[in-house]
C-alpha cells in the first residue's frame, strides 16, 4: 500500500515522500488496525488520514472539534483535485442529503463533521448500508473529562463507532500524557492489536533554564539583562494583563523596542502589535497566554516567563515558540518560591469549596457577599450538574480539581528540583530523554 499512498502524496500533495514517523502510523492503519497517533504540532498529522482515504474501499469520516480547521482542510483539499465536504455548524438545506448521497455513489472520500453531528449521522449512514471505511479523530484528548479541551460529544463517539459496524480508527492528539492515551483508547472503544505512535516531543535546539528570584524587581532587572545582552526577537510571558501592560512600560523606560499584547486590547491594537513584532519593528512583546494562535514566527530567541503557568503542557507550548527555525534558542522561567499563591487562588475561584457552592444554589439572598467571578462559577456548576434535578454528583468536578492541582505541582516541581530540565518536562509526556540538548542543570 505504502508505494500506492506515495504516489498520491507526491500527485496531490506535493511531497516527495512520508516522513519516517508518518509511515510508522500508516503501517497499522494499511493492516486495519486502530491507531492512535501522538504527533507534535507540525508532525503531518492530516495526511496520516487523507491519503489513506483516498486508497479505502468506502468514505473516511474526520472528526474535528473546530469548524473553522474542518473548512479550512476541506477548501485545502478542493485546491488539490479531491472531494471533501464539511458538516459542521449551520448547514444548507439539503447539504446532509447531498453528502450522504455522494458517499452512497462512492463518489464521497472524506467527510469532516463535529463531534456533535456525528451522532445524528451514524443511524442516517448505517440506514444506507454506507460501509465506512475508517474513522478518524483529530484533537482526540477531547474525549478526556478531567482535561481542559472537553467536549462531551467525544464521549459519544464509542457509540458512533459501533454504529457505524466498527470501522477501524485512527486517533490524533498533539498532548497526550500517558494517562490520557488511556482515557482516549478506552472511549473510542480500541480493539486489541491497536497500534500506538508516538512522536519525539523534544527539541534539541532549544536551552532551558530556570532562574530563581527574590522579588519583581529582581525578575525585571534579569529580564532587562538578557534582553539587552541579545539583539533578537524575544517573548515575555506574564500572568495578568495588568503586569504585561506594566512590563512593556519599563522596557521602552529602558530603550528596548517592547509592547504589550493581551485580550484585553482592541482588535486592531493586537494586529498592530503582531505585525511589528513579525517585522521586527517590536523586539519584545510582552504578552498574556492569548499570544499563542497564529504567531509563526521562525527566529523568536527568547521565551521568558514572568511566573510559570498553571501546567507543564501550557509552558511546553508558549516556551516551544523559541527557535521555531530551528536555531539555537533559550526558555527561561523566573521563579520565586511563592509563585503558586496565584494559579492557587484561581483555583479556589474556579472550583469554589462544594458546601459554599450549594449553599448559593439554594439560598441566592447570599449571593451579593461573593465576587463576580467566584458566582459566574457557582453558576457553570449549577448548569453542568443540574441540582434542580436532585442529588448532585461531585465526581467529575472533584476529578478536574485533582487533575488541575497535579499539574501545578508539576510546574512547581520544574522549577524546585535540581534536575535536567528537558528531563523533567518531557517526562510529563511520557517521553525520556536520551541527551540533553542543554538547560541550566546539565549545563
Ligand atoms: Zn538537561
Amino acid at each position: 500500500m505504502l508505494p500506492d499512498a506515495t504516489r498520491l502524496l507526491q500527485h496531490h500533495f506535493g511531497y516527495d515522500g512520508f516522513r519516517p514517523l508518518q509511515q510508522r502510523v500508516l503501517a497499522p492503519v494499511f493492516e486495519g488496525r486502530d491507531v492512535l497517533a501522538v504527533l507534535p504540532t507540525g508532525g503531518g498529522k492530516s495526511l496520516c488520514y487523507q491519503v489513506p482515504a483516498l486508497l479505502a474501499a468506502g468514505p473516511t469520516i474526520v472528526v474535528s472539534p473546530l469548524i473553522a480547521l474542518m473548512q479550512d482542510q476541506v477548501a485545502r483539499l478542493h485546491r488539490q483535485g479531491i472531494a471533501a465536504v464539511t458538516l459542521g455548524g449551520d448547514l444548507a438545506p439539503g447539504a446532509r442529503d447531498a453528502a450522504l448521497r455522494e458517499m452512497t455513489a462512492g463518489r464521497l472520500p472524506l467527510l469532516y463533521v463535529s463531534p456533535e453531528r456525528l451522532r445524528g449521522l451514524a443511524p442516517l449512514i448505517a440506514a444506507r448500508g454506507i460501509r465506512i471505511a475508517r474513522l478518524a479523530i483529530d484533537e482526540a484528548h477531547c474525549v478526556v473529562e478531567w482535561g481542559h479541551d472537553f467536549r462531551p460529544a467525544y464521549r459519544r463517539i464509542g457509540e458512533a463507532r459501533a454504529m457505524l459496524g466498527d470501522p477501524p480508527v485512527t486517533a490524533l492528539t498533539g498532548t497526550a500524557t500517558p494517562d490520557v492515551r488511556e482515557a482516549i483508547t478506552r472511549s473510542l472503544r480500541f480493539r486489541a492489536g491497536a497500534a500506538t505512535v508516538v512522536g519525539s516531543f523534544d527539541r534539541p535546539n532549544l536551552h532551558f533554564a530556570v532562574r530563581r528570584v527574590s522579588c519583581d524587581d529582581e525578575r525585571l532587572a534579569r529580564l532587562l539583562a538578557v534582553v539587552r545582552a541579545q539583539d533578537a526577537p524575544a517573548i515575555l510571558y506574564g500572568p495578568t494583563r495588568n503586569l504585561v501592560e506594566g512590563i512593556a512600560r519599563a522596557l521602552l523606560g529602558a530603550g528596548v523596542a517592547a509592547a504589550p499584547y493581551h485580550a484585553g486590547m482592541q482588535a486592531h491594537e493586537r494586529r498592530g502589535v503582531l505585525e511589528g513584532f513579525l517585522d521586527d519593528r517590536i523586539r519584545v512583546v510582552t504578552a498574556t497566554s492569548a499570544f499563542g494562535m497564529g504567531i509563526d514566527k521562525p527566529d523568536v530567541e527568547l521565551v521568558a516567563h514572568w511566573t510559570a503557568p498553571a501546567s507543564p503542557e501550557a509552558y511546553y507550548q508558549e516556551a516551544g515558540r523559541a527557535g521555531r527555525d530551528g536555531r539555537p534558542a533559550r526558555c527561561l522561567l523566573f521563579a520565586h518560591p511563592r509563585d503558586d499563591a496565584m494559579p492557587r487562588r484561581q483555583l479556589e475561584v474556579t472550583y469554589p469549596r462544594e458546601r459554599l457552592v450549594e449553599a448559593l444554589w439554594t439560598a441566592p439572598a447570599l449571593r451579593q457577599r461573593h465576587a463576580a467571578n467566584v458566582l459566574a462559577s457557582v453558576d457553570r456548576l449549577a448548569e453542568e450538574l443540574r441540582p434542580d434535578r436532585g442529588r448532585v454528583e461531585w465526581g467529575g468536578v472533584r476529578r478536574r480539581r485533582r487533575e488541575a492541582e497535579r499539574r501545578l505541582a508539576a510546574m512547581a516541581r520544574y522549577a524546585n528540583a535540581r534536575r535536567c530540565r528537558r528531563a523533567s518536562l518531557l517526562a510529563w509526556f511520557g517521553e525520556q530523554v536520551r541527551r540533553c540538548g542543554g538547560c541550566d542543570v546539565c549545563g
